[in-house]
C-alpha cells in the first residue's frame, strides 16, 4: 500500500506524467522496424505495407495516343489544305493505324488509340463537318491538343510506390498498369492481448451481481483488425499477480506486441505494473491525458508491451494514440503529423487544469465553417459517446474553460489521429 500511494492519480498536475507527444516520441524511439517480408500477389497486398521501392519498367502511356474520339491531324498540312482533309483510315484502341499522316490525310481516332507520330493535334468529332471522306475542321486549333504523350503519367524507372507505403486500391490500379503482378510487403507483426479483471465474464455467459462482460477484448480485436497484424486473443486473466506475470511471459514469446487492459492503475487489485517490473522492463506508466492516464509502456523480452487502462474509452483512445504509432513504426510506415482542424464549439466546455483532455465530439460543416459539439457524457466508461463521435476535441493542459463560439483543435477519426 505504501508503494501505491507514491503513484497516486489524484493530482491533475503530475510532474512524473508524460504528455502524449513526448510519450509517442519515447515509444517510437524504443521500437525497431521488423525486417521480415513476404512476396504477395498484388490483390493480396491491399492494406499491407510495401517493403521495397517499386520502379516502373515501362512508360505510361507507353505510346502516343488520343484523349478523345475525333480526328488526328498535322497542323501545318491542315493549313496548307485550307482546313479540309481526306479521311484515309481509322485507329481503334487495340487496333492501331500505324502509318504516318501524309499530305492532305487525316484519320479517325478513338480514345486511347495509337496516333501517328507526326500528328500534332486531335480534333473532337463534334467540332468537324464530315461529308463522306472529306472532313472540314475549325480554325482554332492548339498544338498538342487532346494528345496523351509517352510517359506523361509514369516515366520508365520512376519510383511509383515507396517502401513504407500502405498499398491501397489506387496502388492496385497503378501496379497492374505497369504489369507488376506481385510485390514484397512487410510480414505481419504478431499482436497478442488479454483482459485482466475478476469481474469479467465471457459474452455467452449469464452475469452475476457485480460482474460485467469483457468488452475490451472485442474492442481491441476491432481496432487491431484494421491493421496488417496477426491477432492473438489470449483471453482473460484474473487479478492475481503471478497469473498475470505468467501470461505476460507466454505472450512475449509468441508476439512482437503484447497488450493488456485493466489493472494498470493504483487500486488494490491492479497488478500490471508490478507484474511487468518482474518479467520485463517498464519505460513509463503515466500520461497526462484524460481519459487514459494510467498506461504502462515497456518491454518483455523482445516484445513491446502496452498496459492499457480498463475503462473502454481510455483503452480505445490510448490504443489510437500510442499503439497505432508503435505498430506503424514496426511496419516501417513513416510517421505523419496528425491532422488537426480548427472548429467553433457550439457550447461552453469546462475541464480541470493539469491534463490534456480528449473530448468525444461531432464535427460538421455549415457554409464553409467548421462546428464541433460534444457527444454527451464524457466519463471514460461511456463507450456510447465514442460510438456517436467522429472526432476528438483536444484541449491543452492549461485550459479550464472554453466559451461557445471559441475555436478548438479537432482530430477527426478515420483520417489519422
Ligand atoms: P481497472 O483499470 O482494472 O481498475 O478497470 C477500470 C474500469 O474498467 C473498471 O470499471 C473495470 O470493470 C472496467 N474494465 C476493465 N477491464 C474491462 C474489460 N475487459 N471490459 C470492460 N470493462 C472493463
Ligand atoms: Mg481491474
Amino acid at each position: 500500500m505504501q508503494n501505491k500511494k507514491k503513484y497516486s492519480c489524484i493530482n491533475e498536475f503530475d510532474p512524473s506524467a508524460l504528455d502524449e507527444v513526448r510519450a509517442i516520441a519515447r515509444i517510437i524511439k524504443s521500437i525497431s522496424q521488423l525486417k521480415k517480408n513476404e512476396k504477395l500477389k498484388i490483390k493480396d497486398a491491399i492494406d499491407r505495407v510495401c517493403f521495397e521501392n517499386i520502379r516502373s519498367k515501362i512508360n505510361i502511356p507507353s505510346f502516343k495516343n488520343s484523349a478523345m474520339d475525333g480526328y488526328a491531324v498535322n497542323i501545318s498540312e491542315l493549313k496548307k489544305n485550307n482546313y479540309t482533309l481526306k479521311q484515309i483510315g481509322i485507329s481503334l484502341a487495340g487496333k492501331p493505324y500505324s502509318k504516318e499522316l501524309r499530305g492532305n490525310e487525316t484519320i479517325r481516332v478513338m480514345t486511347g488509340s495509337l496516333i501517328p507520330n507526326n500528328c500534332d493535334a486531335i480534333i473532337m468529332k463534334e467540332m468537324v463537318q464530315a461529308n463522306k471522306d472529306s472532313i472540314t475542321f475549325p480554325k482554332s486549333i492548339k498544338k498538342n491538343q487532346n494528345i496523351r504523350f509517352i510517359g506523361e503519367d509514369i516515366k520508365k524507372s520512376d519510383v511509383i510506390i515507396k517502401k513504407g507505403k500502405i498499398i491501397n486500391y489506387i496502388d492496385l490500379g497503378i501496379l497492374s498498369s505497369i504489369g507488376i503482378s506481385s510485390i514484397k510487403v512487410f510480414a505481419k507483426p504478431k499482436v497478442s492481448f488479454f483482459s485482466t479483471g475478476d469481474e469479467l465474464v465471457s459474452i455467452n455467459k449469464k452475469l452475476k451481481k457485480g460482474e460485467i462482460y469483457d468488452s475490451n477484448r472485442y474492442l481491441l480485436f476491432g481496432l487491431l483488425s484494421k491493421l496488417p497484424v496477426i491477432i492473438k486473443d489470449m483471453g482473460v486473466v484474473s487479478d492475481i499477480e503471478s497469473n498475470i506475470s505468467k501470461k505476460l511471459k507466454e505472450c512475449s514469446k509468441i508476439s512482437d506486441v503484447v497488450i493488456t487492459t485493466g489493472g494498470v492503475s493504483v487500486g488494490d487489485a491492479d497488478f500490471i505494473k508490478s507484474a511487468l517490473e518482474k518479467v520485463g522492463k517498464i519505460n513509463f506508466w503515466k500520461i497526462s491525458i484524460k481519459p487514459g492516464r494510467p498506461l504502462a509502456f515497456g518491454k518483455i523480452n523482445k516484445a513491446t508491451f502496452f498496459g492499457l487502462p480498463g475503462n473502454p474509452v481510455s483503452a480505445a483512445i490510448t490504443f489510437q494514440l500510442f499503439v497505432v504509432p508503435a505498430i506503424e513504426k514496426i511496419l516501417g510506415i513513416p510517421k505523419n503529423k496528425n491532422l488537426i482542424i480548427k472548429a467553433k464549439v457550439k457550447t461552453n466546455l469546462t475541464k480541470k487544469k493539469g491534463r490534456i483532455e480528449y473530448k468525444r465530439a461531432v464535427i460538421t460543416q455549415d457554409k464553409g465553417e467548421n462546428f464541433v459539439t460534444t457527444t454527451g457524457l464524457q466519463g471514460s466508461n461511456i463507450l456510447t459517446s465514442l460510438s456517436s463521435a467522429n472526432c476528438y476535441i483536444r484541449l491543452s493542459a492549461e485550459i479550464n474553460q472554453i466559451k461557445k463560439g471559441d475555436y478548438v483543435d479537432v482530430l477527426p477519426f478515420g483520417i489519422k489521429i
